[in-house]
């Protein structure tokens, strides 16, 4: 039987943070398929495309060869054999995935990447569309929310604790502007799957949510 757990919802929501905590419980794979979308963002980035160029964008992404590998149980990305870790987060790159992550060609590459990931053992996966499209399948759905004011002051924390100078209205615009982005994009919405489990963490704990999603893990 299959043991996928699928975690969608919006930026900021804390999905990453709880999925590697549900893994390192359950003793399954940590996918983190935002990490892939940011690979090849900055791919396109370094090919010098902007994020409105669909065509080059379509034509371009056949060359990224995205993977990933596990090293201390930590998910490495390697693009074209490249470790990228350390150069997928910044403000440009996001902002990059948000927009290339629309395109067709991007997400029928990396979804294919997904599902064999998955196919090959049981994983817990966060994103955007892994309910909806990528594991329709998964044995537990969660859709992961939280109020925009929540999500910001949270990147607004782990931003300051990191000696970062930001402001407080920006994320809160950037965060809204994401959600825009990936709520009304043609291909694969952010929506919350029918079968998926809605949970707003707004006041919750990391351990209340953790507890929650393994709630729903009925084998274990
Ligand atoms: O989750 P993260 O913020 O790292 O994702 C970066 C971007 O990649 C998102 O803003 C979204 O546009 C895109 N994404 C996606 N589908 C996924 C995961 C991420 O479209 N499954």
């Amino acid at each position: 039987m299959n043991h996928n757990i699928a975690i969608d919802g919006p930026a900021g929501a804390g999905k990453s943070t709880i999925a590697k905590k549900i893994a390192e419980k359950l003793r399954v794979i940590y996918v983190d398929t935002g990490a892939m979308y940011r690979a090849m963002a900055l791919f396109l980035l370094r090919q010098g495309i902007d994020p409105g160029e669909s065509e080059k964008i379509s034509e371009k992404c056949e060359e990224a060869e995205i993977t990933i590998r596990y090293e201390n149980g930590e998910q490495v990305v390697l693009l074209n054999g490249e470790n990228v870790n350390a150069l997928i987060r910044t403000e440009e790159v996001s902002n990059m995935a948000s927009g290339s992550s629309a395109n067709p060609q991007v997400r029928k590459k990396l979804v294919r990447l997904q599902q064999e990931l998955a196919a090959r053992e049981d994983v817990v996966m966060d994103g955007r569309d892994i309910g909806t499209c990528v594991l329709p399948d998964a044995a537990v759905k969660v859709y992961l929310t939280a109020s925009v004011a929540v999500r910001a002051g949270r990147r607004y924390e782990e931003l300051t604790a990191k000696g970062e100078v930001c402001s407080l209205s920006e994320i809160e615009r950037d965060i809204e502007e994401r959600d825009r982005r990936d709520m009304t994009r043609e291909i694969s919405p952010l929506r919350q799957a029918e079968d998926a489990v809605l949970i707003d963490s707004s006041d919750m704990s990391i351990g209340e949510v953790v507890d929650a999603v393994i709630g729903l893990c009925v084998w274990k």
